[in-house]
């Protein structure tokens, strides 16, 4: 793994111990994807653990996490990312977020595409957000082994990242690649793999 890529350890259904494990052996970025779990692991495990949430955000958890959350990874509306700031304000803190970009072919995966995700960015300027940080996009690509497509879908939030970095040079993250795509996904330029399986094996 290149030193600029983070490796996020997805610890979802792992229990405390295995996640110690890995800490234990030096990792500290780990991501869960329902805010349930990630608060009791919180609460549990040491508190120098960078919890990213890599799952979908419903606005009324928003709450529950804002006070520890590292990275939101899977934003993808602008009453979100109000939500967020608003929660952010009240503790104090900066909340740094990715926008989510659909680049799978199925259907049933959140995220912007680019229309969308255009008039987001042109709109944040008016909203004074002063407790959130846009740091890059996230992605999931189509859950196949079909290499081709799965670089065409990288390349595209690369490239898209790209044509965006004059107006947005902010945006520096690029969250794409889990344990059976990740490097593909590094070859394209990720920044952040999330990988689960190949750490901590198959889940139930
Ligand atoms: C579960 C999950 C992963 C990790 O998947 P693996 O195939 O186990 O590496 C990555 N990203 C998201 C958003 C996930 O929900």
């Amino acid at each position: 793994m290149p030193e600029q890529v983070t490796l996020i350890a997805v610890s979802k259904t792992k229990s405390p111990e295995e996640i110690m494990q890995a800490y234990e052996a030096g990792q500290r970025d780990f991501g869960e994807n329902k805010i349930q779990e990630l608060v009791w692991k919180q609460e549990e495990l040491p508190q120098d653990i960078r919890w990213h949430m890599i799952g979908h955000v419903q606005r009324n958890k928003v709450k529950y996490m804002a006070s520890f959350v590292h990275l939101i990874h899977g934003v993808d509306s602008l009453k979100l990312l109000r939500e967020i700031n608003k929660q952010g304000a009240k503790h104090n803190r900066v909340i740094t977020c990715l926008l989510q970009v659909h680049i799978a072919e199925e259907e049933s995966k959140f995220g912007l595409d680019e229309t969308e995700l255009m008039a987001l960015l042109k709109n944040l300027p008016g909203e004074s957000l002063e407790n959130i940080a846009i740091i890059g996009l996230m992605g999931m690509a189509t859950f196949t082994d079909d290499q081709e497509q799965l670089a065409a879908e990288f390349k595209y939030l690369s490239d898209l990242k790209t044509r965006l970095a004059s107006e947005y040079p902010e945006l520096k993250e690029l969250s794409m690649g889990m344990s059976g795509d990740y490097q593909l996904a590094v070859k394209y330029g990720s920044t952040m793999v999330r990988i689960g399986s190949s750490i901590f094996g198959s889940r139930k």
